[in-house]
């Protein structure tokens, strides 16, 4: 692989090339704080290949995002002029591009924790890179702790380094036993912050003006909206369409309108990165992924609608919300600093300066102080870390104590876990499953009763399955659109609707017009069967080839089967049970948290009326969106 293209775009960094290898050399861990833009994701580890240390081991970069994994990756590629997948790849769950001459490795910081739990001194790498550890994302947090202790073995041929837009250095660095931080100072151009007189009652509206004024009025320059999530950016880029085409017939410049999200295609996604033809103005519609995420180059005017949609979790109730809520200070700084990296800039803040200064909270709450902990305590267990008590793991910022309290207790419910809090065999297998637990434990009891095979596939389809049917998408609450032909989970719920739709599929060869005629995403679809094998191969490792992975053909297997999966899943969603209160229209959830819930309206169960509630159900998760939902319900029978 060569050191270096001569094309290379002269980025801040590079002019710390050597200052960076030599504190490199000299620490075992150093923090690189820089600006958004100035090369981190891209340029460290070719400087770190340059410098050698691809000889020794796998440069490998960690991200919180799997698209940014996935761009980055294919732009390191692209510099290096090697084919993706060989000496430069990435690796985010369930999708595995490299290989054995891979030297340059992006990965998700989960896929990183992951790897760790078969190789716990990650003896393949030299170096590991915390990319993004701004985000503060939990498996970053997690990675923080791990780090502090494996320099510890390591120190000799293990290199950290932690990247931040953002983050407090100094503390990272106290964390680190004082270790170096350096600052890549980047050119940011003076970006002028315009403030509403007051909040809009809609941002939407708001947005769709803001942008058409700047498109009348302002010289050249693209233009960055920050939206929320997908559904708003769906309905600003089709507003955006119409006005833009009205306002083009009367002579105005030419303007493309592209959206920029996680759940985008590979292939849309980079368009982001091709320069607009001259006189031509690009409007980007993002989420919350353009603020360090992603690197859009030529924006000169910033729209921020100063929300943010931020999943939260209550471990007093077990309830999941996704709510807009307001940005942190540090946000709506870097949403304004992406205006001035080619030349001075513009910032329209959708709301008065007294909400900035008053109302947004400096920092964003890191994702472990608003997440469900099951997963990671899981996995800290199975480490087998004797010097430590989960409880007292060391955290940058530590978790409430009622959130590790909810995760043992979750996962004492579901076995993984004995009364003194000792890992048992069961969580064990488990934590090797790429699966959030239940789900993990519900495959194994599946096991038992012969219906693995299916329970891979409500588990395959579970992982894909917002980008499945329209409209299912987690925060909102419109009903399912889809054909009329598609199965209806003969009345039992949705996992079992999940199930009956990929069968449909594979009867139909796994055709790709039948997904288009059923309304279902194509991608998603082809997702799934690919999740679907990697998980059968897993299980089959585990089991070393003696698992019945077949689908059962005759109709009485079929019935048998989805009473079967139903016990498997009350095994594994142990405290994720509900019986039916018919006075309230709703459930009330059993177990150690008793709340009134209702069916989410994107139930394949509708409503209450239609007469098809169970008394008893299986939930997959509860989440507040307007009001506390069960969202995938499973009818079942107790007995
Ligand atoms: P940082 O990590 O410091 O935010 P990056 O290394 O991500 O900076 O970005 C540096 C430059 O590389 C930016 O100009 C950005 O637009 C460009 N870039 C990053 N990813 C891609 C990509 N996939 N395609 C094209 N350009 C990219």
């Amino acid at each position: 692989m060569a050191d270096r293209s001569p094309s290379l775009p002269d980025l801040p960094i590079l002019q710390f090339e050597e200052k960076i290898a030599e504190t490199v050399e000299k620490n075992p861990v150093v923090v690189i704080i820089g600006e958004t833009g100035s090369g981190k994701s891209t340029q460290l580890s070719q400087i770190l290949h340059r410098r050698g240390y691809t000889k020794s081991g796998i440069v490998g970069v960690t991200q919180p995002r799997r698209v940014a994994a996935v761009s980055v990756a294919r732009r390191v590629a692209q510099e290096l002029g090697v084919k993706l997948g060989e000496e430069v790849g990435y690796a985010i769950r369930f999708e595995d591009r490299t290989s054995e001459r891979t030297r340059i490795k992006y990965l998700t910081d989960g896929v990183l924790l992951r790897e760790s739990l078969s190789n716990p001194e990650l003896s393949e790498y030299s170096v590991i890179i915390l990319d993004e550890a701004h985000e503060r994302s939990l498996n970053t947090d997690i990675l923080l702790g791990l780090m502090k202790r494996l320099v510890k073995i390591r120190s000799s041929n293990l290199r950290v380094l932690i990247t931040s837009a953002t983050l407090d250095g100094n503390k990272v660095s106290n964390f680190f036993s004082d270790c170096p931080v350096l600052n890549v100072p980047g050119k940011l151009y003076p970006v002028e912050i315009v403030y509403s007189r007051e909040r809009p009652t809609s941002y939407l509206e708001s947005s769709l003006r803001t942008a058409l004024n700047i498109h009348v009025r302002e010289p050249e320059g693209d233009v960055l909206i920050f939206m929320t999530g997908q559904d708003d950016i769906d309905k600003l880029v089709s507003k955006l369409e119409d006005e833009v085409r009205s306002l083009q017939e009367g002579s105005c410049m030419d303007a493309i309108i592209l959206p920029l999200h996680g759940s985008l295609p590979p292939e849309l996604q980079v368009r982001v990165f091709t320069p607009p033809p001259p006189n031509c103005r690009r409007f980007i519609v993002a989420t919350n992924i353009a603020e360090t995420s992603l690197t859009v180059d030529g924006v000169v005017y910033v729209i921020d609608s100063g929300y943010v949609k931020q999943r939260g979790y209550n471990p007093s109730t077990g309830m999941y919300s996704l709510d807009v809520v307001p940005v942190s200070k540090v946000q709506a700084d870097q949403r304004a600093g992406r205006a001035g990296r080619t030349r001075p800039g513009k910032c329209y803040r959708l709301y008065p300066s007294t909400v900035y200064q008053d109302e947004f909270l400096d920092v964003t709450v890191p994702e472990i102080q608003r997440s469900s902990l099951a997963g990671s305590v899981l996995y800290l267990k199975s480490l087998d870390l004797s010097d430590i008590d989960i409880l007292r793991f060391d955290f940058l910022d530590s978790p409430s104590y009622g959130s590790l309290e909810d995760a043992l207790k979750q996962l004492y419910l579901i076995d993984a876990i004995d009364e003194d809090g000792s890992i048992t065999s069961i969580g064990r297998t488990m934590a090797e499953l790429p699966l959030e637990p239940s789900l993990s434990r519900t495959l194994m009891e599946a096991n038992e009763y012969g219906c693995l095979s299916q329970a891979l596939t409500i588990a395959a389809m579970l992982s894909a399955e917002t980008s499945l049917l329209p409209g299912r998408s987690k925060g909102t609450e419109k009903k399912r659109r889809h054909s009329a032909d598609l199965p209806d989970g003969s009345g039992l719920g949705d996992h079992i609707q999940l199930l009956q739709i990929f069968e449909q599929w594979d009867q139909n060869d796994y055709d790709i017009g039948w997904c288009k005629e059923n309304n279902l995403q194509v991608r998603g679809m082809l997702f799934v069967k690919d999740v679907r094998k990697q998980l059968c191969q897993i299980m089959q490792k585990k089991a070393k080839g003696t698992l019945d992975v077949r689908t059962s053909e005759s109709r009485k297997e079929r019935r048998d089967d989805y009473r079967n999966l139903r016990k498997a899943l009350c095994v594994g969603f142990a405290n994720q049970l509900a019986e039916r209160m018919t006075l309230h229209n709703g459930y009330r959830t059993i177990g150690f948290k008793s709340q009134l819930v209702q069916v989410h309206p994107s139930s394949v169960l509708g409503t209450d009326e239609q007469g098809m509630y169970p008394d008893f159900a299986v939930y997959h998760e509860l989440i507040t969106t307007s009001r506390p939902f069960m969202r995938n319900v499973c009818a079942i029978e107790m007995k």
